[in-house]
């Protein structure tokens, strides 16, 4: 079979002013009775339809001098004419989505993902790919440079210029960053790992890299098994956006981009490590994670992706859920946070968990299968009927983990031996190889483990298997809306037990508007629904200060008449305040445990850092 030749691309910074990108597909031989173009409808790790097609503001095709005419067939796909070659579709992309899964250009960055501004030429898919990158025209732009793991043709590092990829699957898992960007860098596992920060940043980066380093070593360790093991890339590039108010990342091959507060990164000349940077260590360490987990293991129904539809699998648990799990969980093992603050992210995400009635009603394994239409598109009724693969998803993967240690195995040796039939081959996991492989670690059967919990609808038995561990867990009311579990709190444990509760969420806001109103609970029982306006509480105004203060005085059982506004029309109901569930969890570790206890517990959380050595 001859190779095929290569697809030419060529984006322009065209206009940050106006957020346009201008794209440019070229190629020589296009087929006979004209060429299709199609943009894939979603990005890699984000599973929602997204339509990247509907920013595509212009396209036309020009072969030579001479304009061809194209035609769109669907909303994803264009058709030029027949002609001799080369064919050039030229596109202008709409780009101010200050997210990690589309495109952003304005006078201070440029950003894209290829899959929402590269056509894929049908058909080819496997051709090589060239892609020339152009700076925005003018002096104010001379600074910017490129941040991306797509290998470099001509271009010099960090340049603008000529860079290439083997097919268009590399093509598109390879993001680009352009700005006047702040860096720092290191090695770990004989592969050089660079930050690039846009935006205003005044930040300790030495210390971001040091911690990184530990971070990113541990994990290359933990999948090679060895201490010295090599990353499976020879670069990998954090790609940071700080912004004044946003969080989130993405997985590629070989970097990741980010979104973090600009706060949330160290300032100089302070150790201490806050929630927020713990936070950003951990949303870090979740994305280096996935560079074996889910980039390389990958389920069956990934390899490859079809771009063009939703790809169904009942294993998102796995893939985000234990990638969840190990994320702070490197924190801990490598050292750079103590056994006491992962135990408080563990509590948190008990306290999420138990929070969400809908951990009731649907399984992970179906919450992954309909992530396309539920988990990714939450509504005011979500904590009622999804629960979330990510954080139940971490909690059976601690609970797996616990089970398989008991029984003198554990989840890393699950997880290695994932990478090495399905990592290292490229070869999907079927739906049910984890379960087939921790079956095998454990050399027991699993199915009711994985039939109540994963399958079904049952909260896995955390506080028996912590225990086991040498760690309590305990549960308490909540001290206010804000609090998210995972510390004691203060105030002693009956002031706070005797809070009654609304059954609802309020939204952050002057009005006291609900925002989820919770299965069963009395303001569902009282009438009232999500975005109601609550205006008065027993004939007094109700702003959200005065309804905490309202359900500090007042019992569980008291009756109170409620005056609302749904829409434009108001509503009087009476609501019997319930008492406030105990729904709010935190761990400790035991000050005496056995011997055989303190070695598990050592083992688990590892022994090698400050605050392992306090065990
Ligand atoms: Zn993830």
């Amino acid at each position: 079979m001859k190779t095929p030749r290569a697809t030419h691309y060529r984006i322009t910074a065209l206009d940050p002013h106006a957020h346009l990108f201008e794209v440019r597909c070229t190629i020589a031989e296009p087929d006979r009775d004209g060429q299709r173009f199609r943009l894939p409808t979603w990005i890699p790790g984000s599973y929602l339809i997204r339509e990247f097609a509907r920013h595509f503001v212009t396209v036309r095709a020009e072969s030579g001098n001479a304009a061809i005419p194209i035609e769109k067939e669907a909303k994803d796909l264009w058709h030029a004419a027949s002609c001799a070659g080369p064919l050039t579709v030229i596109a202008e992309v709409y780009a101010f989505d200050l997210s990690v899964r589309a495109a952003y250009l304005d006078a201070a960055r440029g950003y894209f993902n290829g899959p929402s501004v590269f056509l894929c030429p049908e058909g080819r898919a496997e051709a090589p790919c060239v892609v020339e990158i152009i700076a925005p025209k003018g002096p104010a732009y001379q600074r910017w440079r490129v941040a991306t793991t797509l290998p470099r043709a001509d271009a010099a590092p960090w340049g603008f210029g000529s860079y290439r990829a083997a097919n268009y699957d590399e093509l598109i898992d390879h993001p680009v960053e352009m700005a006047d960007f702040s860096q720092a860098s290191f090695e770990a596992g004989g592969a050089t790992h660079d930050i690039a920060i846009s935006g205003h940043v005044h930040a300790d980066l030495d210390r971001v890299a040091r911690d990184l380093a530990r971070i990113c070593q541990w994990q290359i360790d933990f999948f090679g098994d060895a201490p010295g093991s090599r990353a499976p890339f020879d670069r990998y590039v954090f790609q940071i956006a700080a912004v004044g108010d946003g969080y989130g990342g993405l997985e590629h091959r070989s970097s990741t981009s980010l979104i973090c507060k600009r706060d949330d990164l160290p300032a100089p000349g302070i150790a201490k490590i806050t929630d927020e940077y713990r936070r950003f260590l951990g949303l870090a360490s979740h994305e280096y994670f996935h560079g074996w987990n889910v980039k390389r293991i990958k389920p069956a129904a990934f390899a490859p992706y079809d771009l063009g539809r939703e790809n169904y699998t009942r294993q998102l648990w796995a893939f985000e859920g234990i990638t969840s799990y190990y994320d702070d969980l490197a924190l801990v093992r490598s050292g750079v946070i103590e056994p006491r603050s992962f135990l408080e992210l563990v509590g948190r995400t008990l306290t999420d968990v138990l929070r969400t009635p809908g951990r009731h009603v649907q399984s992970v394994a179906d919450s992954s299968f309909d992530a396309w239409i539920k988990f990714y598109r939450r509504d005011e009724n979500a904590p009622n009927a999804v629960v979330s693969y990510y954080a139940k998803g971490s909690l059976i993967a601690l609970a797996l983990d616990l089970t398989l240690r008991i029984r003198g195995t554990s989840l890393d040796t699950v997880m290695r031996t994932l990478w090495r039939l399905h990592g290292r081959t490229g070869i999907g996991v079927p739906e049910d190889g984890i379960e087939k492989i921790a079956t095998e670690a454990a050399g027991a059967d699993l199915d009711a483990f994985f039939a109540r919990f994963v399958r079904g609808t049952e909260d896995p038995p955390l506080a028996d298997l912590l225990g086991r561990f040498g760690v309590t867990t305990h549960l308490r009311a909540a001290r206010n809306d804000r609090d998210r579990g995972g510390k004691a709190g203060s105030g002693g444990i009956d002031a706070e037990s005797s809070r009654c509760w609304l059954g609802a969420s309020l939204a952050v806001g002057a009005n006291a508007t609900l925002q989820h109103v919770f299965s069963g609970g009395p303001a569902e029982h009282a009438g009232l629904a999500a975005g109601d306006v609550i205006v008065a509480i027993d004939g007094l105004r109700a702003v959200p200060d005065a309804i905490e203060r309202l359900l500090r005085r007042r019992r569980a059982g008291e009756a109170l008449t409620v005056h609302a506004f749904r829409r434009d029309e108001l509503i009087v109901t009476e609501i019997t305040l319930g008492n406030a569930p105990h729904d709010v969890c935190w761990l400790s570790l035991d000050a005496t445990v056995d011997d055989e206890t303190r070695s598990r517990r050592a083992a688990w959380l590892g022994t090698n850092t400050g605050g392992g050595a306090t065990f």
